[in-house]
């Protein structure tokens, strides 16, 4: 479209107030706001609010918005004075963005109490760059619906209904402050749902912002199939999920191949690629059967990344049994401390495996959580302030706080880390041997799978 003397029209744009501020969250917003940039014209795209001509009691709502966006707000009148409050404008949101971030709209709430955490505990001890070997994203578009089978825990999805990637990419922002973050990213194992899409979205959002990624598997495909869905989408590796063994076994008797069979474990060691497991059974990472096939899958298949997500679920003590023992003979196989906060767990973990054999992972969204873990008779519970994930005193690993004891929780992502700089402090690790687990390791593991190549 042009004026009537063929000139590049002045367009004040801006992102649906009733529908996508109202209802969307940031990802959304900067999608909208991207097409806009994209379509508008090349000169003359005021990037505002349009309500904002219109209404100007909403101003105050919208000026926060704006600032999220950086756009501009102005009001209806004369050319005049539509410059004058433009400049206002401007100067009110610079003036702001200078003077407190903490106006800026944020999708979950930093307090003070989580940035001091934050620069006193945490920042100092960590690299300049980090990798997460452990980050889910997910449209709830593709994953949205229940979950009928009851082989996941419940808790996990009362955190976040979905994770855009720009989301993920927005908490490491608000998280780790200065740092630059790395994610291995991978889908939401959803059971019934279509792995295409979901697998789809990850490779895209992969490309878009040069991110390593994974796919998951269903054990029922053929090796040639399952060559090519990894190699086509330039896939590092898999996370297969327990949720995909047939349906006919019990969640209880689950195995590691029931879900990762051998044929699809050949294909990954010809490919040297990465098998990031999350282990099945209320056993744990001491069971038996889990112990027996980690171990076959090391001996039989050397040229696979083998990674035990959350440290093989042993959140709790107990859960550790001769586990490290069996374990200490191994000679590759790697752990990732996701979302497990046990002090005691990290520190025999640290003394079996050495700093060369841990990775830094996330689990993000979940541990976006505020929480404090403890473990009572073995059984893990997230203590979690009232109201805040809805009801749950039908969980057993949840338990609502009030008062001060809730104050006090920060973020889970903040609990592990914690954990894990504490055992490590007590083991006599360096400031080098931290740098392995954040970054050197898993750089290494990404770069053999093929990433950057
Ligand atoms: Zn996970």
């Amino acid at each position: 479209m042009k004026t009537r003397n063929g000139d590049d029209l002045f367009i004040i744009a801006g992102v649906s107030l009733t529908i996508t501020l109202a209802k969307g969250k940031p990802a959304d917003v900067k999608r909208q706001m991207d097409y806009l940039v994209e379509k508008g014209p090349k000169v003359g795209l005021i990037l505002g609010c349009y309500y904002a001509i219109l209404m100007s009691e909403l101003q105050t709502k919208i000026r926060q918005f704006c600032y999220f966006c950086q756009g501009l707000v102005y009001k209806k009148g004369t050319v005049g004075e539509f410059n004058k409050g433009l400049e206002r404008e401007r100067d009110w949101l610079f003036g702001k963005m200078k003077a407190q971030s903490s106006t800026k709209m944020e999708f979950f709430e930093v307090k003070h109490l989580d940035k001091r955490i934050y620069t006193e505990r945490i920042r100092d001890f960590l690299p300049e760059k980090v990798i997460d070997i452990h980050a889910h994203i997910w449209l709830k578009e593709n994953n949205a619906g229940p979950d009928h089978e009851n082989r996941v825990v419940r808790w996990a999805s009362s955190v976040a209904e979905e994770n855009p990637v720009e989301d993920l990419l927005e908490t490491y922002r608000l998280l780790l402050p200065g740092k630059s973050v790395t994610p291995l990213v991978f889908n939401m194992p959803t059971k019934g749902k279509n792995l295409d899409t979901l697998n789809r979205y990850v490779s895209e959002s992969a490309k878009k912002y040069k991110l390593p990624p994974l796919m998951l598997s269903r054990p029922e495909w053929p090796a040639e199939e399952f060559s090519e869905r990894l190699q086509g989408e330039g896939f590092l590796g898999v996370k297969p999920y327990l949720s995909y063994a047939p349906s006919h076994i019990p969640a209880k008797e689950i195995r590691i191949f029931d879900f990762i069979p051998r044929h699809q474990l050949e294909v990954l060691n010809r490919q040297g690629k990465i098998l990031l497991l999350h282990i099945p059974r209320d056993g744990r990472l001491k069971d038996p059967v889990n112990l027996a096939q980690m171990l076959e899958i090391e001996e039989r298949y050397p040229d696979i990344k083998l990674i035990i997500a959350h440290v093989g679920r042993a959140y709790c003590s107990e859960d550790i049994g001769d586990a490290f023992k069996i374990l200490a003979g191994t000679q590759k196989m790697f752990f990732d401390i996701s979302a497990n906060t046990n002090e005691t767990v990290f520190r025999q973990l640290i003394e079996t495996m050495g700093p060369e054999r841990i990775l830094f992972g996330s689990d993000l969204p979940i541990t976006r959580m505020r929480m404090r873990r403890i473990c009572e008779k073995g059984i893990y519970i997230n203590l979690v302030p009232e109201g805040l994930y809805g009801d749950v005193s039908d969980d057993k690993n949840m338990r609502a706080v009030q008062g001060e004891e809730a104050e006090k929780l920060t973020f889970f992502f903040y609990e592990e880390i914690m954990a894990f700089l504490e055992a490590s402090k007590t083991i006599g690790l360096n400031k080098n041997d931290l740098k392995k687990v954040f970054f050197t390791n898993a750089t290494f593991i990404l770069q053999n799978a093929g990433f950057g190549n």
